[in-house]
C-alpha cells in the first residue's frame, strides 16, 4: 500500500468554541506567537524527518488542519513551501477560520502549492454564532468564501446543524447564504455535546440545550435536498460536492489508503510493510509480527512519544467495510470480494443481509445487462455477480448501526 496522504495537525486556537474537545489551545496574542513560532520549528524538523526517510514520495493529498492553521499566518505559508518543496500533491488543503483568513494570506498559499482551502463557517446566524464560542460573525464568513475564491482556490465550508437557538428558519437562511457563496463543496455536520465541554456542562443543567437528533436529522434532509437541487452530490455522510470537487484527501481515509500524521495529536496509519520502512520515525514504537496495520498518533510536540493501535488483517478488512459505508456508492464488489479472503463468506453475507433487511442499505448492480435475477450477497461476495451495497436514506441518517454492523465482524 502507497503512503499517498499527508495530515497535520497544527494545535492552537484564538479562542476555544464551547462545544469543541479536539486538540487546541488558547493563548494571549503575544505568548501564541511564541508557541507557533516553537511548533512551527518542530514541523519543519519532522518534515525534513519524513522527507528524508522517502515518506514523502508518493504524496498525492495533504490536508493542514486544527485548530486554526490559518492563525499561523506567514509561518503556514513557509510550512506549505517546505511541503511543496518535498512533494507535488494534487490537492492541499489547509483549514481556515473567518476571522484569521485574509487576502494576502489566501494568494500567498495559492502561491505556495495550496490548492484548497475549508472554512469554519458552521452558521450564518450572528447569535448560533455567538452561543458556540465562534469568533466570527456572518458577514465574515461570507467574505473569506470571497477571499479564497478570489486568491483562486478551491473552497469547502463546515456547518454544524442542532446549535443551541437553531430553528427550521435560521437553517434555511444558512444555507441560502451559503448557496449563494457558491463554495464548490460543504460539509455538514450535526453538534455532538463531548463531556467536559462548556456546552456539555450547560446541558448538564438545561436539557432543553442538548441537541435534538430529529431536529438534526430535518436538517439533514433539508441541506441534501438544498445542496443537491444546487447541484452538490452528496458522496459522503457529511460531504456534498460540486463534479470533481470531492475531497480526495478524506477519499483516501475512507478507502484504507496509507497516510502519515505530522503534529500533536495527528494520526496516521501505515501496513505493516511501510511501518517496516518507516519504523526509525517512531522510534518508541515496537514492531508486532502479527501486525497488517499500524495506527500512530503523535503525542507531543517534538515527536518523541506516539500512541500506536495494532489492527489485524481481519480487524484492518473490517474497518474498510465500515468505512465504505460512509460514501454514497458505498461497498464495491471489489473490497467485498477481496474481504472474503479474510472473513468467512457466510459471516460476510450475514453482515450484508442483515443490513438489507434494516432497510440500512441496499444491492445497486454494477452493470445490469447479463443479470436478470435478484441479487444475492452470496453472489456478488463469491464474484459472480457485481454490485454495490449501498446505504439507504434511513443508512444515510442512522449510520452508526450500519457502521457496526460491519464493524462487528472483526
Ligand atoms: S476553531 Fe475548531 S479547533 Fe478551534 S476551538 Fe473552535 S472548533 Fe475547536
Amino acid at each position: 500500500m502507497a503512503v499517498t496522504a499527508l495530515y497535520v495537525h497544527v494545535p492552537f486556537c484564538a479562542q476555544k468554541c464551547r462545544y469543541c474537545d479536539f486538540d487546541s489551545r488558547s493563548f494571549a496574542p503575544c505568548n501564541m506567537s511564541v508557541a507557533l513560532d516553537t511548533y512551527f520549528e518542530q514541523l519543519y524538523a519532522r518534515l525534513d524527518a519524513f522527507g528524508d526517510a522517502g515518506a514523502l514520495a508518493q504524496i498525492r493529498t495533504v490536508y493542514v488542519g486544527g485548530g486554526t492553521p490559518s492563525l499561523a499566518g506567514e509561518r503556514l505559508v513557509e510550512f506549505a513551501r517546505r511541503i511543496s518543496a518535498w512533494c507535488k500533491p494534487v490537492e492541499f488543503t489547509c483549514e481556515a477560520n473567518p476571522e484569521s483568513l485574509t487576502a494576502e494570506l489566501a494568494t500567498a498559499l495559492a502561491g505556495v502549492g495550496v490548492t484548497r482551502v475549508s472554512l469554519g463557517v458552521q452558521t450564518l446566524d450572528n447569535a448560533e454564532l455567538t452561543a458556540i464560542g465562534r469568533i466570527h460573525d456572518a458577514d465574515r464568513a461570507l467574505a473569506a468564501i470571497t477571499t479564497v475564491k478570489d486568491a483562486g482556490l478551491v473552497v469547502s465550508c463546515d456547518l454544524m446543524c442542532g446549535l443551541p437557538g437553531q430553528t427550521d428558519l435560521s437553517w434555511q437562511r444558512t444555507l441560502d447564504g451559503v448557496l449563494a457563496a457558491a463554495p464548490h463543496h460543504v460539509s455538514v455536520y450535526a453538534l455532538t455535546l463531548e463531556e467536559g465541554t462548556p456546552l456539555y456542562r450547560v446541558a448538564c443543567r438545561d436539557e432543553s440545550l442538548e441537541p435534538d437528533e430529529d431536529f438534526q436529522a430535518a436538517c439533514m434532509d433539508a441541506a441534501r435536498e438544498r445542496l443537491s437541487a444546487a447541484g452538490y452530490h452528496p458522496y459522503e455522510v457529511a460531504s456534498y460536492a460540486l463534479d470533481g470537487h470531492e475531497c480526495a484527501h478524506n477519499i483516501a481515509y475512507w478507502t484504507g489508503q496509507g497516510y502519515l500524521g505530522l503534529g500533536r495529536s495527528a494520526a496516521g496509519m501505515l501496513d505493516a510493510e511501510d511501518f517496516d520502512r518507516l519504523a526509525g520515525l517512531f522510534p518508541d514504537v515496537l514492531a508486532r509480527g502479527d501486525a497488517y496495520r499500524v495506527r500512530l498518533v503523535q503525542r507531543d510536540d517534538a515527536a518523541t512519544t506516539f500512541d500506536a493501535e495494532y489492527l489485524s488483517q481481519r480487524e484492518a478488512a473490517a474497518e474498510d467495510l465500515m468505512l465504505a459505508c460512509r460514501m454514497t456508492r458505498g461497498i464495491g464488489p471489489d473490497l467485498l470480494v477481496r474481504s472474503a479472503s479474510v472473513i468467512a463468506a457466510d459471516e460476510l453475507a450475514a453482515a450484508c443481509d442483515r443490513a438489507v433487511e434494516l432497510g440500512l442499505a441496499t444491492w445497486v448492480p454494477d452493470h445490469i445487462e447479463g443479470h436478470a435475477g435478484r441479487v444475492t450477497s452470496k453472489d456478488v461476495i463469491a464474484g459472480r455477480v457485481r454490485a454495490r451495497l449501498a446505504p439507504t436514506h434511513l443508512g444515510w441518517l442512522d449510520g452508526n448501526v450500519l457502521f457496526e454492523l460491519f464493524w462487528g465482524l472483526a
